[in-house]
């Protein structure tokens, strides 16, 4: 069985002390690939993944600001930004969008850097990881106008509808460990409604364990448990669900390369 967990926080102080015995759980478990999201502690640092992505042949990388970061962004932020996008291991954009919960930075600079990282996105013909929160219309609003490539809605808690719009914008939807949630019958029915040539895996480690592993500190490996229940949901077979959702994310963002080293 081979898997991708297509969104990471590796660089997570979380994972200091054992990232690499982490790292070879996932590998043990079937998880061939790890996209490594490099929005880490903002700017001015935005290499977290590249790092990460240059210490292992199976981890990829992305490159953006976080909207909770939205105001630590500067004209050198983009810049750089556009220079790091170039990397062979950078295969997307992300994670960008808004983030209404936290309002870590004013709504309005979310909104413009938000803008500007899509502008840099088509300009490289990158696919892009939206992070949503408390914030669906605005987020889709912006996508419509401004965004005609591909992207992943990470981390997707929506219901049919909002998986249907998403859908119809085009992009993939990655389900996590929220999928396995008792309480989240709403977005299992949203994995059942979505085309599987649409769906994607995730652990958003360290964060949001799947069951069995709820409140502990969440790692690639547990991609397994969230891929078990998609399954179960779907009625198809783990092995049919590890090959579509891996099939995708190669599709999105390997485009027929095989970025190493
Ligand atoms: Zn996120
Ligand atoms: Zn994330």
């Amino acid at each position: 069985m081979r898997l991708v967990d297509s969104h990471t926080h590796l660089d997570d102080a979380k994972f200091n002390e054992d990232r690499a015995a982490v790292i070879e759980r996932a590998r043990a478990a079937g998880v061939e690939r790890m996209l490594a999201i490099g929005t880490g502690s903002g700017p001015p640092d935005l290499e977290a993944a590249v790092r990460l992505a240059g210490d292992y042949p199976f981890v990829l990388a992305t490159v953006g600001v976080h909207p909770h970061d939205a105001a630590k962004a500067t004209g050198a932020t983009f810049e750089r930004l556009r220079e790091l996008a170039a990397h062979p291991k950078v295969v997307a954009i992300g994670e960008i969008g808004l983030d209404y919960h936290y309002d870590f930075s004013p709504r309005d600079v979310q909104r413009a850097v938000f803008s500007t990282q899509l502008a840099i996105a088509a300009e490289g013909a990158q696919p892009i990881v939206i992070h949503t929160r408390e914030a669906w219309e605005d987020t889709l609003e912006i996508l419509r106008r401004e965004w005609h490539g591909d992207g992943v809605m990470h981390c997707f808690t929506g219901d049919v509808t909002q998986a249907r719009q998403a859908l119809d914008a085009g992009f993939c939807l990655a389900f996590g460990g929220v999928l396995t949630f008792p309480k989240a019958e709403p977005v299992r029915e949203a994995a059942r409604f979505t085309p599987a040539d649409r769906l994607l895996l995730e652990t958003d480690c360290p964060y949001l364990a799947p069951v069995p592993h709820r409140g502990k500190r969440n790692e690639p490996a547990f991609v397994a448990e969230t891929a078990r229940r998609l399954a179960e949901v779907r009625a198809q077979s783990i092995e049919e669900v590890a090959a579509f959702t891996t099939a995708n994310f190669e599709r999105l963002c390997l485009r027929g390369r095989t970025p190493n080293g």
